[in-house]
């Protein structure tokens, strides 16, 4: 599964900034969504011919897609930064036992969800034995430098809320998190970055059966914060799924909202031809989720976090 996000620098300058790619947003390795070698090479072909600074990697497992090794040495052969959204888990899969040599070696920025430090609460949401998967994960990742403070291998941490409350304070929370590992663990991380929940998949089936989801998208539209719009990430990025469609971010390409800046669906074959600076962004309700509190994107926090994962 291979879905790629590449991020623009700023659409109101045309500069661009990242592509995000490689499978579906919901994709795994046991699903069926997976980036064919046509639509992949027609990523690097779009890598090599728009300016992009940032290939963002994601999916359910992205580093299962059999291109995937080629896509990032292309990437980084044309000096873009790559950052990889890693499960963890996936580096102890069989035959992927040189994978973290690989991201090391190709100098790959990590970003892997940690919902939580404590075991039970992790295994209550990912699955029994999963937490110490992840542990084995990141300290496979320490020794090969990654999490190491002003090293080159940036190891990003996720935390999203387990249930239907806001993130607390991403400042706050990574300290927690940075004790806890350390002195538990012996683990190291350079950033944690605190999501909201999207109200959508079983998140939004769970707020559907407890008879909060309009709840949740009231308090989520109260805790609206102006500041926020500045940084929201549909204004730097492009989403890209399995199939070379494009979206304004990865939240609209789980549902369904294809990049508004086009009439009708916006392929990768039509980028080069896109007019972005000032193009409209396909917006909905589901938008104050990045816009809520401190405001959330795919690099965390908004608020006191302008320059995002990248
Ligand atoms: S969900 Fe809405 S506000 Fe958030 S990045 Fe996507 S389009 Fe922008």
């Amino acid at each position: 599964m291979l879905t790629v996000a590449a991020r623009q620098r700023q659409r109101q300058t045309g500069g661009l900034e990242l592509l995000q790619v490689l499978g579906g947003v919901a994709a795994g390795p046991n699903r069926p969504e997976v980036m064919d070698r046509p639509t992949l090479e027609r990523v690097m072909t779009t890598l090599e011919r728009l300016p992009f600074e940032t290939l963002d990697l994601t999916g359910g497992a992205p580093e299962l897609n059999p291109g995937f090794r080629d896509l990032v040495r292309h990437a980084r052969a044309l000096g873009l930064r790559v950052l990889d959204r890693c499960n963890l888990t996936v580096l102890a899969e069989p035959g992927q036992e040189d994978l973290a040599d690989f991201l090391a070696a190709q100098g790959c920025a990590l970003i892997a969800s940690l919902p939580c430090y404590r075991a039970d609460n992790f295994d209550a949401q990912r699955g029994r034995g999963v937490f110490d998967a992840s542990l084995t994960g990141l300290r496979r990742l320490n020794a090969l430098g990654y999490g190491a403070p002003g090293g080159g291998l940036l190891l990003d941490l996720i935390y999203n809320p387990q249930g239907s409350e806001l993130p607390p304070s991403q400042t706050a929370l990574e300290a927690d998190y940075r004790r806890v590992l350390l002195a538990e663990h012996g683990i190291r991380f350079n950033r944690l970055l605190t999501l909201a929940n999207l109200p959508i998949g079983r998140f939004g089936s769970a707020l559907l059966s407890t008879g909060d989801f309009h709840g949740y998208l009231d308090r989520l539209r109260a805790a609206h914060r102006m500041e926020n719009l500045a940084a929201v990430m549909c204004r730097e990025l492009i989403s890209v799924d399995w199939q070379g469609w494009l979206y304004d971010c990865d939240f609209n390409q789980q549902l369904g909202l294809p990049l508004a800046a086009h009439a009708g669906r916006a392929h990768l074959r039509d980028l080069p031809g896109l007019i972005l600076e000032g193009a409209p962004i396909a917006v909905a309700d589901h938008c104050y989720v990045c816009t809520a509190g401190q405001g959330s994107s795919c690099g965390g926090a908004l608020i006191g976090n302008r320059s995002g994962a990248a």
